[in-house]
């Protein structure tokens, strides 16, 4: 998984050529039917709300190492976004949770690895205590106010602003057609 562009086909080996398809230029194999497509992978993750705070998680590899973020992760091929949010949740905070409703969708452009579409939910966990798995150093709950100012990605950021604005005044975020 990486923003770097295929060089050969991918499928047979042969050097990918550039050509217009479909309105836009794309490397593609003139031997085979390959064309690159390059489409953003979808992650999914969730907000825990235990009245007094969120749950945040601390990166454990990169990028952002050190920083924190809702605990989410990419989609496996054949998962639905409901069931990676579980999973993930699972793997980097060890909490079973139940999904309430989808909280919103974020463009993420700012991770090295690839784009993202994120698909936040908020959900409901068994039991506050979690415990750090996987790819998190620490799993926290952390106070409206005392939220840590070094949050990896903008979308996350973006996402946090937004549920501080939704615990005041009880809306979803508005969809902006950006
Ligand atoms: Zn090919």
């Amino acid at each position: 998984m990486t923003n770097k562009e295929f060089t050969y086909c991918p499928w047979c080996g042969v050097v990918l050529v550039e050509a217009e398809l479909d309105g836009k230029v794309r490397k593609h194999c003139p031997k085979c039917d390959y064309i690159n497509y390059r489409n953003p992978i979808p992650a999914a993750g969730a907000i825990i709300d235990n009245g007094q705070g969120i749950l945040l998680v601390k990166r454990k590899y990169p990028p952002y190492i050190g920083d924190w973020c809702f605990p989410a992760g990419f989609m496996e091929y054949g998962e639905s976004p409901q069931h990676c949010c579980i999973r993930e949740l699972k793997e980097e905070t060890g909490l079973d949770i139940k999904l309430k409703a989808l909280f919103n969708v974020y463009a993420g452009h700012d991770d090295p690895r690839t784009r993202a579409v994120l698909i936040l939910y908020l959900a409901d966990a068994d039991s506050f205590e979690p415990i750090p798995g996987d790819d998190a150093l620490e799993a926290e709950y952390f106070q409206f106010d005392k939220i840590p100012s070094n949050i990896a990605f903008a979308s996350h950021r973006q996402a946090i602003k937004e549920y501080l604005d939704y615990k005041q005044t009880g809306r979803l975020p508005k969809q902006n057609n950006g």
